[in-house]
């Protein structure tokens, strides 16, 4: 699946290509993880969030989402908890 994956996407940050490794797709740039989180799901956010012309309200809610997202993201890697 990984490797059907790889072959549509790029890293989000620089836009390099990326290569399966374990379970999860590196950047072949920044060497940038993205973990695989199910069968057919990896998390491929940007670093940063981006700044887009939304609604003030509409911008935190996204911006608030995306948080959440890294910081579970940042625990299952810690904990070494495959999703
Ligand atoms: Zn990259």
């Amino acid at each position: 699946m990984l490797s059907e994956i790889r072959k549509l996407v790029c890293c989000p940050d620089d836009g390099a290509e990326v290569i399966v490794k374990n379970n999860y797709l590196e950047c072949t740039s920044c060497h940038r993880d993205f973990p695989m989180f199910a069968n057919n799901m990896v998390e491929m956010l940007p670093s940063a969030f981006p700044q887009w012309n939304l609604l003030k309200d509409e911008n935190n809610k996204a911006e608030e989402s995306y948080k959440n997202m890294a910081i579970l993201e940042n625990l299952c890697i810690r904990n070494n908890i495959k999703t």
